[in-house]
């Protein structure tokens, strides 16, 4: 009896020491596997911002798609597909990054597609879009409510690949939720009395936010940033800025404003900064998703403008 006591209290000790000499909050108390972190990779920054929310102490969350980097049509490094395959559960976005969508075909164990429960029911809108035909517009995360549908899916995956720390993701997919459902809130009040509700931006990225929220967008160019307008195209949303009496045309952070500057100075309207969150950096407006939304939301109410 006392053998044991004694040995039980030296596999604790040992367990102890290694925590803390490992300088990692052991997540359980049980030797082995369980102490160790879940390694989860994403593939683009909301979905890094909710596997971080959910998991949490117990995960550790690589994102490929470094900061400040555009993630349409990432390319990845040997090492990041040598990540994909070796990680515990990799969560993407199909259809949006071709290069994860085939690493993951190659070989992931656990990969987790969250189109489904994005609800991807927007194609391209604005000329633009059409040069490039109709592709489902990948930009969820800018609707709240879509985002909030995705992180519930996460936290199911997260709980069936690490079941020991179910009490932890449902908890933190709880306080998201609620972060989330403020946000939405915020925007549906701020958004409700706007002078304009045409929303002209350089990347078609706003569309799931518009229709929630009763604008209407029109993007200068397609889904991706790097399609060009033609100059047909540009005249015509020269003509729509000017008939429909928009104010701002907003650009974004990780692409050139020079097509919404020149757009901007041909009508006589001012750019706003407008960031789709596709991934912060040091330039960005806050530290997390959450806070640039905020920003989002006031460069809105200042551009439209809104009661
Ligand atoms: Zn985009």
């Amino acid at each position: 009896m006392r053998t044991v006591f004694t040995t039980a209290r030296l596999v604790l000790a040992v367990v102890l020491t290694g925590a803390v000499v490992s300088g990692c909050a052991a997540a359980t108390a049980t030797p082995g596997a369980a102490t160790r972190r879940l390694d989860v990779v994403t593939s683009f920054y909301p979905l890094q911002f909710a596997v971080s929310r959910i998991g949490g102490s117990a995960v550790r969350v690589s994102n490929l798609t470094k900061p400040g980097a555009e993630p349409h049509d990432l390319e990845l490094s040997p090492r990041d597909v040598a990540s994909i395959q070796d990680a515990d559960l990799v969560v993407y976005l199909g259809g949006f990054q071709p290069a994860v969508d085939q690493a993951v075909r190659l070989g992931s164990p656990h990969a987790l597609d969250v189109a489904a429960a994005a609800h991807l029911d927007l194609t391209g809108t604005g000329e633009g879009a059409a040069a490039s035909g109709p592709r489902p517009d990948p930009h969820f995360w800018l609707d709240p409510t879509r985002l909030s549908a995705v992180a519930a899916v996460i936290a199911g995956r997260l709980t069936a690949v690490d079941p020991a720390h179910r009490d932890l993701f449902a908890k933190n997919l709880g306080v998201l939720d609620a972060d989330l459902a403020a946000l939405d809130r915020e925007f549906t009040t701020g958004l409700a009395s706007c002078s304009n509700t045409l929303l002209v931006t350089s990347h078609s990225a706003f569309g799931y936010l518009a229709r929630r929220y009763g604008l209407t967008q029109h993007g200068i160019t397609g889904l991706t940033p790097e399609d060009e307008p033609r100059a047909r195209e540009l005249a015509a949303v020269a003509t729509l800025v000017r008939t429909r009496h928009v104010r701002t045309v907003y650009y974004e952070t990780l692409v050139s404003p020079a097509v919404a500057r020149t757009l901007a100075r041909e009508t006589g309207t001012r750019t706003a900064v407008l960031d789709p969150i596709e991934g912060l950096d040091a330039k960005s407006a806050g530290p997390d998703y959450l806070s640039v939304m905020r920003a989002d939301l006031a460069t809105l109410r200042e551009g439209q403008p809104c009661r």
